[in-house]
């Protein structure tokens, strides 16, 4: 397995490469963001990225907001040193798939990528979902709409799952909350609506429906329901 390790910490970044190497991983090693930037949008491919946030030059955060943005939906987990919820959530919105909060064990992160790259490449079990012409990926989050990909936080991503896995069908409010509770923060009462507002933004408004007092669906537009 090939990984590229972006961290501007000498003695963590080569204490961990050299731990990475003796686990059999192929560990690539960049030290700051413009670096991994230039590597990442290269075309060379990589089985996982792990993403320290802060870095010189260029930011983890904006370092993985660009990759996603090119549509690649190579695994990343980020590695911070900061125990702040703000950086996780900042990591995770940016399309990160999991993150580590340094010092961690060596055990803890290889577990993470075995997560990560199974849920990457194993998905196949995973069906794409569909309505229309918006199609979400499961196993790479991946979503297209007309075969365009729309880069998604990791709640919206999450909210438009839950959505999909039953077209047609209308998912109350509670129900959407309990999906983006795993990501343990404390959600706004308006939380759903503004990530649905959000989703309609980037795929347009005529899939996703709000039918009031009850929840929302994805789909094609049911008469008689407004
Ligand atoms: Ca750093």
């Amino acid at each position: 397995m090939r990984l590229l390790l972006v961290e501007d910490d000498a003695m963590i970044g080569d204490s961990l490469r050299e731990a990475l190497r003796r686990q059999g991983f192929a560990a690539d090693w960049v030290r700051d963001g413009q670096a991994a930037d230039a590597v990442l949008s290269s075309g060379e491919r990589f089985d996982a990225v792990l993403l320290d946030l802060g870095l010189p030059r260029l930011g983890g955060v904006e370092v993985l907001r660009a990759l996603r943005a090119r549509g690649d939906a190579t695994p990343v987990i980020v590695l911070t040193a900061r125990d702040a919820l703000a950086d996780k959530v900042a990591g995770l919105d940016a399309g990160a798939d999991d993150y580590l909060v340094k010092p961690f064990e060596l055990d803890e992160l290889l577990a993470r990528l075995r997560a990560v790259t199974r849920r990457h490449q194993g998905g196949r079990a995973s069906p794409v979902l569909q309505v229309a012409d918006l199609k979400l990926d499961p196993a790479t989050r991946e979503v297209t709409r007309a075969g365009r990909p729309v880069l998604l936080s990791a709640r919206e991503f999450a909210l438009l799952e839950a959505l999909l896995e039953r077209p047609g069908a209308i998912v109350s409010r509670a129900q959407l909350e309990d999906r983006l509770y795993g990501w343990g923060e404390e959600l706004e009462s308006n939380a759903i609506s503004v990530y649905m507002h959000q989703l309609r933004k980037k795929l347009g408004a005529d899939l996703l429906h709000t039918v009031r007092g009850l929840g929302y669906y994805a789909g094609p537009e049911k008469g008689g329901m407004a």
